[in-house]
């Protein structure tokens, strides 16, 4: 994606705001006062929120501070200590106006406070200003997501959504699949190509990897010098391999040059696949290390291939 495109996507969504509050019609009223302009979802439980934001990414919370079960300072401190929830705009909302309470809220990581009985102009300008600055800050963030030389995802970017897809993949007893991707005897391409050549041959096969990757929700991200890796949520075992045989086989197409390697006369590309249906007890890493052991067979079983293992539940 080109930082462009990022600027143009950022301005054709519209806000996703949660409101909490245990009262449903506190709740209600802003939902009124706010779902012309923004996509209101309500919560009602202070105990859900956290799982709510994880799988919805609002851009902003509204929330109550006196609630039963969990309460909105508790509900704050847990969603800035998730790496996945951090970046969400909180604005507390209260019926007490302490200074004490204010100066806790924005310890705690909020941005502003709303008072109750609700303002409609206070409140409607205080969540159009924050969400403003919610969003250059996303932009911001955003750049620093891509792979300043090939263009695709970073090594950041990747550890954000492989965690998130890992996750859904959980929720939905869904398979997911790693590629690990390396390009082949490409030492000795820099060596004799030069570093120009060689980030000029890395671009163009991250393009290609990227190419092939149809779906949105695919990533590839560079993992490495000339490494790369891609996540493959709700893909099975074949059609991972499949995929994986697709890189290869339009690596090879591109008929890059390649004089001083001893797999072909041109540059190539070794992958290793692996695929799980993930539970709560697995560690996300093991599929990347599984990927890794596959990659590591393809070359020594001579490159320009594919290895892959589906992990069967042992639960
Ligand atoms: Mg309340």
């Amino acid at each position: 994606m080109e930082i462009s495109d990022l600027i143009v996507s950022q301005h054709d969504v519209k806000g996703k705001i949660l409101v909490v509050d245990d009262q449903i019609v506190n709740v209600k009223i802003i939902k009124k006062l706010l779902q012309e302009d923004y996509d209101i979802f309500m919560a009602t439980d202070g105990d859900q929120v956290i799982d709510v934001c994880m799988d919805l990414q609002p851009d902003m919370v509204l929330l109550d501070i006196e609630m039963p079960t969990v309460n909105g300072f508790e509900v704050c401190k847990q969603l800035k200590a998730n790496p996945l929830t951090a970046n969400i705009a909180v604005i507390f909302i209260t019926a007490h106006f302490e200074e004490a309470t204010e100066v806790k809220g924005l310890q705690l990581g909020a941005v502003d406070f709303i008072h109750k009985p609700i303002n409609p102009i206070i409140t409607k300008t205080r969540v159009k200003n924050q969400l403003m600055l919610k969003q250059q800050s996303d932009l911001l963030r955003s750049f620093a997501m891509y792979d300043a030389l090939t263009g695709v995802a970073n090594r950041r970017q990747f550890d954000q959504r492989f965690a998130a897809n890992w996750r859904h993949c959980i929720r939905d007893k869904e398979p997911i699949s790693i590629i690990m991707l390396d390009i082949d005897v490409f030492k000795q391409y820099n060596d004799n190509y030069g570093h120009q050549q060689g980030d000029n041959c890395l671009a163009l096969v991250a393009k290609t990897i990227q190419q092939t990757l149809k779906r949105p929700c695919d990533l590839v991200a560079r993992y490495g010098g000339e490494e790369f890796v891609c996540i493959l949520p709700q893909t099975d075992f074949c059609g991972a391999e499949h995929k994986a045989k697709s890189i290869i086989d339009n690596i090879n197409a591109l008929k890059i040059e390649h004089g001083f390697s001893n797999v072909s006369d041109y540059i190539t590309v070794s992958a290793g696949v692996a695929t799980v249906v993930p539970h709560k007890e697995m560690q996300q890493d093991m599929l990347l290390e599984l990927a890794d052991k596959q990659l590591y067979l393809a070359k020594s079983n001579g490159r320009n291939q594919v290895a892959s293992i589906e992990i069967s539940n042992i639960s």
